[in-house]
């Protein structure tokens, strides 16, 4: 199964993308966290993907091209994979068509009135376990790895403002351009849980 995660920030990508990824045994592959990767290793990728981050703007198309290029002739990719957060413009989408044949777009629709308060509640983990503050009763600590949590660098309201922005000009139009070949699905999240979402996702992927 060849995958794209497809929705604006905070619709959850992640979250689903982990569980997806281990149910249906496929490796999941996240831009972004390549791109945080690179930054932390103090990369030259890095260097140029930190300051499109913090500006809550895409990296440009033939890097991240070609990092997936790339990625996608691993060898653990054989038996399927997915994309989470590629491509995310139509540039990223006709390159990727050159070089990968996807099954299906996965489109996770969320409500834009929810979309701030999720991103800026969100703690994170290095184990790629995600949290909202309000769940968390005043923890600090993973109840997976028991790793302390911390908060994204571009989830702040002035980036995600900036990332919305982003994600309506540039990735939006992906949505119809998945349509068109007849390989869209969408999921719409609402004020589902995570659990309740993963499961509208498997009816979907189950078919
Ligand atoms: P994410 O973790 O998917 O929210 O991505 C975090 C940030 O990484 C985005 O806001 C972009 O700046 C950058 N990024 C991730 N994926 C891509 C992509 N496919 N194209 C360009 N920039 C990307």
């Amino acid at each position: 199964m060849k995958l794209i995660l497809l929705g604006a920030p905070g619709a959850g990508k992640g979250t689903q993308a982990t569980r997806i990824a281990a149910k249906y045994n496929i490796v999941h592959i996240s831009t972004g966290d390549i791109f945080r990767a690179n930054i932390k290793g103090g990369t030259e990728i890095g260097k140029l993907a930190k300051s499109y981050i913090d500006a809550g703007k895409l990296v440009p198309d033939e890097v991240t091209c070609d990092i997936v290029k790339d990625r996608l002739n691993w060898d653990d990719v054989k038996g399927g994979y997915l994309l989470d957060g590629f491509p995310r413009s139509l540039f990223q989408a006709e390159e990727l068509s050159k070089f990968a044949d996807i099954d299906l777009c996965l489109n996770l629709e969320v409500d834009p009135a929810l979309i701030m308060d999720r991103i800026c509640g969100r703690r994170v983990c290095a184990c790629g376990e995600s949290y909202h503050v309000s769940t968390l009763g005043g923890k600090t600590t993973c109840a997976k790895c028991g790793k302390e949590l911390y908060t994204r660098e571009d989830d702040n309201p002035e980036t995600v403002k900036a990332r919305l922005d982003t994600y309506n000009k540039m990735t939006a139009p992906l949505i119809d351009f998945y349509a068109a070949k007849n390989k869209l699905a969408t999921v719409v999240c609402g004020t589902k849980t995570p659990d309740e979402v993963f499961e509208a996702v498997c009816r979907v992927l189950d078919k």
